[in-house]
């Protein structure tokens, strides 16, 4: 997963930039970039690091004027090298910078013919810098020495016509304007925020509203799936639905897990999201397992806190905060693998006995992947002196990986992939275990915006919104994801980590 930010204003964007990614980090923490542009010259500063990390004083000096964009970045496809950082940028046409959320599922084929089309070599195997290719040839075919808004939506339709899978994008074309869109189906997320200053209006764009808020921009919407949006460097706003059958489904685990619950996306509070989904699942426990003496609910911090305190308001029960997380662990020096992540679960989390002891406890997780948390808190909470451990998920079973962006292990290492709940619940070692059934998954976020019809729900129930992913691409896939191809590409395990700024001084 990523996270992308851009502004067009009328004042120096730099720090804007920087503290937008700063509260976009939660969205990637792999690596870091900002662009900027001053007086037709492009100034970058890009490396693998946190934002903290990456950008000294020096760098922001040099991230000089009023237009830029940045990016943060989680590996989903490619490497974890400082090479793949974002934003990405071609000299052809007029000088183009580039940052891209998301997944694309038919890269190799669009690879193949952007090489033989336009003859564009792609150097990494990021497939941001794919995207970034296939839009500055659709640029290049525009006639004018600049660009008008109806070409660059002309451009963005082709794209729209081409490449399949989840995009949310901002580009800094020089000499012309910004330009953000997002795949027909609005699988990933991007809004749109304004500022008025003495010297005019300023536009923002950027995955997820908090960012607006925090630089003290005004969300104005979300851009709407399919749809461009071109603010020229004069600060004219232009915008166009460039897609032939756009509809709104945005991915579900956005809400479940990924973005931060003060963000609202697509018009629906991420916060009021998870409340709703605490509810479906405390009213789910309360009436099919009514038998369940549970003394106390415990979240496991910290997605789930507003959803087990939602879950113990339901049942009557009492809430506590069971578990202490350290927000400062430090880097792990070794490789990827379930000893790590074992290890892992036990810096990041500590238990406080006395809210164990005797107690039968209902512990509370957004979500279960490969199932190494829930085990290895289960078991704590046992240590912790817990009589009985019962487990409650906020999604339904994690059965399928994603193919639109978010950091999923492959099929085989998803405990849920082929078991059924008993088989699980056994696995991780628990005295009872719930999940939320996905129509009440579905009601909970759909709640807080009625027009919304479809969400991608693919990683429940295998159905993949976009309609093209195949077997051998899953397959493909898989064979890309699972540990040991990880080890071999040397991508370290950065879920829980901090990394630290390896990449070049430039
Ligand atoms: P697992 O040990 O793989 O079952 O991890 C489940 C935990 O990881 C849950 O507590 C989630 O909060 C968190 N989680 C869910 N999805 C992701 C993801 N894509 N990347 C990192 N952490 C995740």
């Amino acid at each position: 997963m990523c996270g992308i930010v851009g502004i067009m204003g009328k004042t120096p964007v730099a720090q804007a930039l920087y503290d937008g990614l700063t509260v976009l980090q939660h969205r990637g923490q792999d690596a870091a970039g900002i662009i900027t542009i001053n007086d037709g010259v492009f100034h970058l500063r890009k490396a693998n690091g946190l934002v903290r990390d990456v950008f000294q004083e020096r760098h922001m000096q040099r991230l000089m004027g009023n237009f830029g964009i940045g990016h943060v970045r989680y590996p989903t496809a490619g490497t974890s090298s400082s090479a793949e950082a974002q934003p990405f940028y071609v000299n052809s046409p007029f000088g183009i910078a580039f940052a891209h959320n998301g997944n694309l599922t038919n890269a190799d084929e669009l690879k193949r013919d952007v090489f033989k089309a336009a003859r564009r070599h792609i150097n990494t195997t990021s497939d941001s810098e794919l995207l970034l290719n296939i839009l500055a040839d659709e640029l290049h075919k525009s006639p004018g020495m600049t660009l008008t808004a109806q070409d660059v939506f002309r451009a963005v339709s082709e794209v729209h016509r081409t490449v399949k899978g989840a995009y949310a994008c901002v580009a800094a074309i020089i000499g012309n304007g910004m330009l953000a869109f997002r795949d027909p189906f609005g699988i990933r997320p991007l809004s749109l925020g304004k500022r008025t200053t003495e010297w005019g209006d300023e536009y923002m764009v950027a995955s997820e509203s908090v960012a607006l808020d925090a630089v003290g921009f005004t969300f104005v919407r979300d851009v709407a799936p399919g749809e461009a949006i071109y603010i020229s460097e004069e600060g004219k706003l232009h915008s166009k639905q460039c897609a032939e059958s756009p509809l709104n489904a945005p991915c579900i685990f956005e809400f479940v897990y990924f973005a931060r619950p003060d963000s609202c996306i697509d018009n629906i509070s991420v916060y009021a999201s998870r409340v709703n989904m605490g509810k479906k699942l405390g009213e789910k426990i309360a009436r099919e397992w009514a038998e369940l003496d549970i003394d106390v609910v415990i979240p496991i911090p910290e997605t789930s806190c507003d959803i087990a305190l939602e879950i113990a308001q339901v049942l009557g029960k009492p809430y506590r905060q069971g578990f202490v997380k350290n927000r400062y662990i430090g880097r792990t020096f070794i490789m990827p693998g379930q000893t790590l992540r074992r290890k892992s679960v036990r810096r990041k989390l500590n238990a406080i006995p006395a809210e164990f002891k005797g107690k039968n406890v209902l512990l509370v997780d957004d979500s279960i992947v490969r199932g190494t948390t829930s085990e290895q808190i289960i078991e704590m909470a046992r240590e912790a002196g817990a009589a009985k451990v019962y487990f409650a998920s906020a999604a339904p079973e994690i059965r399928f990986p994603n193919v639109y962006g978010i950091d999923m292990p492959s099929a085989n290492e998803l405990i849920s992939h082929g078991r059924e709940v008993d088989e699980i619940c056994e696995l991780i070692k628990a005295d009872g275990l719930i999940f939320q059934d996905l129509k009440d998954l579905v009601a909970a976020v759909r709640k807080e915006n009625p027009l919304i019809s479809r969400f991608e729900t693919s990683v429940f129930d295998g159905h993949y919104i976009t309609g093209d992913v195949s077997q051998d691409y899953l397959e493909y896939l898989n064979a890309q994801r699972n540990d040991s191809s990880k080890a071999q590409r040397n991508v370290p395990e950065v879920a829980n980590l901090e990394i630290h700024n390896m990449g070049g001084d430039n």
